[in-house]
């Protein structure tokens, strides 16, 4: 364990893991955590790789390599997605891991973080081929995971019919249903409705509140959006209900501009009939730099990590940076940012509706009992508002910027009740 101490000791702050330890390290010092609790939280609980043999459709074996980080425990099971792609690494999912420990820690939900990935190239497999590949991975896990140890999610190239896998290995190795074992599963295996558009709703609701803080007028308030997945899709759709004019958004072949605003109900049918954004109609060419780079209101990065670094943030215009994917931001272009006024609402906070709305389907697969979407979505309301004005508070009385509140008020949290529960030495 030492060396792997010494190893994450000199971090620069470009790429996710260094971007959160230092911000990790940052909020720690100025919380004057105790140096013991530090040695404590600055590392992952425990990481597994296995080794996943899965007969391919040819006949042959192919072995995959698979890992689950579990960042912390302290206050609940941990909680976290999978992603399955061709550069997954176990230092990305150290840190992806940690932020949904900071994550649910901002959002006072009873989790710890987690995350876990599949080093393969999903498009290239087919779909009795991914099955065979979930189902081995889960039951190479089987001892590790459950609703009371570890709760799986999506995340990239995983969806609702990789949690039904899951969760119907689990439950045939258990030899009973165990529904909580996953969220993000389909609504009639016991899913949550509204868990789909959750994490666009947080934005909303998240965003509505920074406007309001700032006086700006949601009418007058320009929307870019980077990427038009399900975060992308789903913001972009409720923001355009809502009345912000949304001028840009993306995929990641470039996105489409209109200073009028775009449809964004046909673009998202254009969307949807073609799988790309290229040559939509309602708008001109743009690029996913220029985007970033857009004269706007409201910036929304949706879609992957280190989209601005030290070398664009500069160029940066919004007045909000609302993460909607995680780690966007890299903890270099953080200082850019706050020199030039931008108003940042970090991922562990902006992104924070799907983490909320998986605790909440959690709650009633361990209930048994649904709530209507209308009660989702209000209780997500009550979550995610209640958690931007704590952040708020943090920044006020620390004076301190919107991203170091977010993770002073998580670790001061998970430190405290670590504290309450002793350190098991
Ligand atoms: P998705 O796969 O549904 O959509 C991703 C979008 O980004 C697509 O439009 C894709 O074309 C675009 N994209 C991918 N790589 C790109 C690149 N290099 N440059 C520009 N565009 C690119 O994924 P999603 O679920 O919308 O997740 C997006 C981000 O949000 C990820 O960082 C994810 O970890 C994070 N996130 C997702 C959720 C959730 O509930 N889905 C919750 C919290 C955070």
């Amino acid at each position: 364990m030492q060396a792997y101490v010494d190893d994450i000791r000199s971090i620069s702050g470009e790429n996710p893991f260094e971007s959160m330890m230092s911000r990790f390290d940052h909020a720690a010092k100025l919380l004057h955590l105790n140096p013991d609790l530090y040695k404590v939280l600055r590392v992952p609980n425990r990481e597994f790789t296995v080794y996943i043999p899965v007969f391919m459709d040819d006949g042959q074996i192919e072995v995959f390599t698979g890992y689950r980080v579990q960042h912390n425990f302290a206050r609940g099971p941990a909680k976290g997605g999978i992603r399955y792609a061709p550069d997954v690494t176990l230092d990305e999912l150290r840190a992806l891991a940690a932020w949904m420990t900071w994550k649910c820690a901002v959002l006072n939900i009873p989790f710890g973080g987690a995350k876990g990935g599949i080093i393969c190239n999903p498009t290239n497999m087919s779909r009795s081929e991914l099955e065979r590949l979930t189902r081995r991975y889960t039951a190479e896990l089987i001892d590790v995971i459950g609703p009371e140890r570890d709760v799986p999610a999506p995340d990239l190239n995983t969806d609702e019919q990789t949690m039904a896998w899951i969760m119907d290995t689990y439950s045939m190795h258990a030899r009973h249903t165990v529904t909580a074992i996953v969220t993000g599963k389909p609504v009639a295996l016991s899913g949550s409705r509204g868990r789909r558009e959750a994490t666009g709703r947080g934005l909303l609701f998240v965003i509505n509140e920074a406007v309001e803080k700032l006086g700006l007028k949601i009418s007058q308030s320009r929307v870019a959006i980077q990427g038009s997945g399900n975060v992308g899709g789903n913001a972009a759709l409720l923001m355009h209900e809502q009345g912000y004019p949304v001028v840009a958004i993306s995929d990641i072949h470039g996105g489409i501009h209109n200073s009028r605003g775009l449809n964004i109900p046909d673009l998202l049918a254009y969307l949807a009939a073609r799988q790309t954004l290229e040559g939509y109609p309602g708008g001109e060419a743009i690029s996913n730099h220029e985007l970033l780079e857009l004269d706007c209101e409201i910036l929304i990065p949706a879609a992957t990590e280190n989209q601005i670094t030290s070398q664009n943030a500069g160029r940066v215009r919004c007045r909000i940076l609302a993460e909607g994917a995680n780690g966007p931001t890299t903890a270099n272009a953080d200082a850019i940012l706050e020199r030039n006024g931008v108003f940042v609402i970090p991922d562990i906070l902006a992104n924070a509706g799907g983490a909320t709305c998986s605790y909440f389907e959690w709650v009633q697969d361990r209930m048994g009992y649904f709530w209507k979407e209308e009660t989702v979505n209000e209780r997500l309301k009550d979550v995610l508002v209640a958690s931007f004005h704590d952040v708020m508070r943090y920044a006020e009385t620390h004076s301190v910027n919107n991203r170091i509140a977010a993770y002073m008020l998580a670790i001061d949290r998970v430190a405290y009740v670590t504290q309450l529960r002793g350190i098991y030495a």
